[in-house]
């Protein structure tokens, strides 16, 4: 199995993984979006709600901003000694307290922990009008994708590598092939076509479909992935792939223990 990284920017991750199988790329793809423990907001106390929105809706509305989740330094919840996921080694409190005329904005929430703040500040919780107070303490608490998407630290997709054959005997270099195109990968080289990056490929055998001889034939690599990781900013891309695979090893670890006992 290899790993190459096409793209490492910000929160954005593009890699290619190669000599492997649907079932693994699946499982690695399942471990980053559902295994992957992130903050999130996941209780809110109302101490002022006077805005034209029930108190559930903002609730709501605040669990989905993405937050700042370090590395370190949180337990899970369900593993922490003080089983109300109230203490600081489990949980952060956000407080806002804003009044109108105004849009409070994720900025607004003032946090215990500042490596634990939401990813941007100018996400809009709610237009307050002249008068009308918000006042409210939110506990933030990590969590996995599998119980909800608040929890999911990002988006893991993957397509399979395309791979696009030419029957040079029937191909005679017309170029219908190159205008079909739609992302433009297809130059004519010494009257044959020849492909700039076949990872840009979306497969919609456009050119298949436009060459008047069918010389061309768009197939896909099952052995070979070109995955995507787009973090919604709580946490490096990177460390989201090394986690997951951290998820998939414990849970193999387990499987392995419990073949042992039989
Ligand atoms: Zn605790």
């Amino acid at each position: 199995m290899e790993l190459k990284i096409r793209k490492l920017e910000g929160d954005e991750m593009g890699f290619t993984l190669s000599d492997s199988n649907p079932a693994f790329a699946n499982a690695l793809r399942r471990a980053a979006m559902r295994e992957v423990p992130v903050m999130a907001i996941d209780e809110v106390e109302f101490e002022v709600n006077d805005s034209a929105m029930y108190d559930e809706i903002l609730a709501h509305r605040l669990a989905l901003i993405p937050l700042s989740t370090p590395a370190k330094g949180y337990v899970l919840p369900g593993e922490c000694g003080c089983r109300e996921g109230r203490c600081p080694k489990c949980s952060v409190s956000l407080t806002l307290k804003r009044e109108g005329p105004a849009t409070a904005l994720s900025g607004d929430l003032k946090s215990t922990d500042e490596e634990v703040v939401p990813v941007s500040g100018s996400i809009p919780i709610i237009k307050l009008e002249r008068g009308q107070r918000l006042e409210l303490t939110a506990i933030a608490r990590l969590g996995f994708g599998k119980e909800h998407a608040k929890w999911q630290p990002g988006v893991v997709a993957y397509k399979y590598m395309p791979v696009f054959e030419l029957n040079e005997k029937a191909c005679d270099g017309c170029g219908a092939c190159v205008k079909a195109c739609p992302v433009n990968i297809i130059k004519l080289s010494k009257g044959k076509p020849k492909i700039s990056d076949i990872t840009l490929c979306t497969m919609c055998k456009g050119c298949a479909e436009a060459c008047p001889p069918k010389a061309i034939r768009i197939g896909s690599d099952p052995t070979k992935f070109i995955f995507r990781i787009d973090s919604a900013g709580g946490m490096p891309p990177k460390q989201i792939l090394l986690k997951a695979m951290g998820a998939l090893k414990g849970k193999l670890d387990e499987f392995s223990k419990q073949v042992k006992k039989l």
